[in-house]
């Protein structure tokens, strides 16, 4: 019997293979969260169970079956490793009281955990980016969101993630609904599984949103909510989809879109994409005016999304989005002790320069150094032997030439002193123009000055 260790089912390692796309993506959101003013915040994964049975509602399949809960040994409190975060960065806007500093613009990743049977594009850990906005009633704020995530999909050269909204209207009008939905439902109780039934008078709404097939027939024919919108709603609806048309964003209102959550008024979206053939959201959203009350704040509009890493890094897959290799530019070559720390030296002032050096480390001869210089995937070995330094000079050689294997690769001299110039010369000239040299910041440039 083997007793190898092995991660939890559902819960993945990220490679660091897998580095280049998580970085990609990584950058790009945060680039898109700060364009947008949004600032982040760090909640911690445990969180006492019963925020999220308050803050999702005890009848959704998150808080019925999902949650990783249990019990602290030391006082006998139930804690949960988070399946969300909404939850969560409302819970620390109450508590640090930042509300009352004005509304607010936030967003958060990380893991979340949600016992689910694992499958393509569902795992048990996963992680999410999410942001709020508190404070903001919308249907400026609600727009504001969604251009964000708009301007993340373009920043990432996405396409295909297409965005589909409903309203879900306040509890007097979803109350109207219920009751016809119900009537319906039950005019049809032979076509209901079980999960259904269980939901039928608790959380009728929700059983829109069953992927059961069996019941999409019921479903398609259900009494719509749209239809009985009251005024108020309505206009923000339609003013919402004024505000998105104004910015061509194309949208497919879509009501039978309901979101997870019960007690969720106004305009809910999902952005949906075709990844490995079905059709998966991979962004959710809408507003939760309800929450900060219900979670014992003073009452305050809130709205926000999540979107599915994962999800997101499989279409990038698909669509095989550019990213940089995640290798390093410069393979440092050295004969060991007396070279070593002249080795040491170059290479820091290499890195002073901005440029990636990974250097040789656990001896071995020249040939053997190469070996590990050309797996290293570095454009460049910089040499140092005994005979270059007693030159004051480095071999530069070529690792991705035709010949480099061979040794007959291109190979030049380089003074030391001008070394990191002539290494970030061959860079741009010779790694098709996917070398990302970061300047140095320079301290001679009187904007940069610090004012003390
Ligand atoms: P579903 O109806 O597919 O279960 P959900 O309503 O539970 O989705 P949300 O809670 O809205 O999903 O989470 C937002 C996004 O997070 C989803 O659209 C999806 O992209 C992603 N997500 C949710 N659960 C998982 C999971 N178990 N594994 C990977 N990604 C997930
Ligand atoms: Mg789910």
């Amino acid at each position: 019997m083997s007793d190898r260790l092995q991660a939890v089912k559902g819960m993945n390692d990220v490679l660091p293979a897998d580095e280049p796309l998580w970085r990609r993506f990584e950058e790009s959101v945060a680039s898109s969260m700060r364009s947008y003013g949004y600032r982040r915040i760090r909640t911690p994964i445990v969180e006492p169970t019963r925020l999220f049975v308050r803050g999702i509602g005890e009848m959704t399949d998150i808080v019925e079956k999902e949650m990783y809960s249990f019990v602290d040994s030391l006082n006998g409190d139930s804690l949960t490793l988070r399946p969300e975060n909404t939850a969560g960065v409302v819970r620390a806007v109450i508590q640090h009281n930042l509300l009352h500093e004005g509304p607010q613009r936030m967003w958060y990743t990380g893991p979340m955990f949600r016992h689910e049977r694992p499958q393509k594009g569902r795992y048990r850990q996963f992680h999410q980016v999410g942001a709020e906005a508190l404070g903001l009633p919308g249907p400026d704020a609600d727009a504001e969101m969604i251009l964000l995530c708009q301007r993340l999909w373009d920043d990432l050269d996405l396409v295909g993630i297409s965005l589909e909204l409903n309203s879900l209207g306040q509890p007097e009008e979803r109350r109207a609904h219920r009751d016809a939905l119900i009537a319906h439902l039950e005019a049809h109780h032979e076509l209901l599984d079980d999960d259904a039934r269980r939901r039928l008078h608790a959380n009728p709404l929700r059983i829109l949103d069953s992927k059961n097939p069996a019941m999409q027939g019921l479903i398609g024919a259900a009494p719509k909510l749209m239809d009985h919108l009251g005024e108020a709603s309505r206009q923000h609806f339609d003013n919402l989809r004024r505000l998105l048309d104004s910015q061509n964003i194309p949208h497919r209102v879509n009501p039978r879109l309901v979101r997870g959550l019960e007690y969720y008024p106004l305009p809910v979206f999902e952005w949906v994409a075709p990844i490995g053939g079905s059709l998966l959201t991979v962004c959710g959203g809408g507003r939760y005016d309800p929450l900060v009350g219900m979670l014992g704040g003073k009452p305050a509009p809130g709205i926000g999304f999540a979107l599915g890493v994962e999800r997101i890094l499989e279409l990038m897959r698909e669509q095989s989005v550019e990213t940089e290799t995640g290798q390093c530019d410069i393979y440092v070559v050295h004969s060991g002790e007396d070279t070593l720390a002249a080795a040491l030296h170059t290479a820091e002032r290499l890195r002073d320069a901005g440029v990636d050096v990974l250097m040789h480390a656990g001896g071995g001869s020249f040939k053997s150094q190469f070996r590990r210089a050309d797996a290293s995937g570095a454009q460049f070995a910089v040499v140092l032997g005994p005979d270059e330094l007693a030159r004051g000079e480095a071999g530069l050689k070529w690792l991705r030439d035709e010949g480099a294997a061979t040794g007959s690769g291109r190979q030049q001299s380089v003074p030391l002193e001008t070394l990191p110039d002539s290494v970030i010369d061959a860079l741009l000239t010779d790694s098709d123009d996917d070398f990302d040299f970061d300047e140095p910041e320079r301290q001679d440039d009187p904007d940069d000055r610090q004012i003390h």
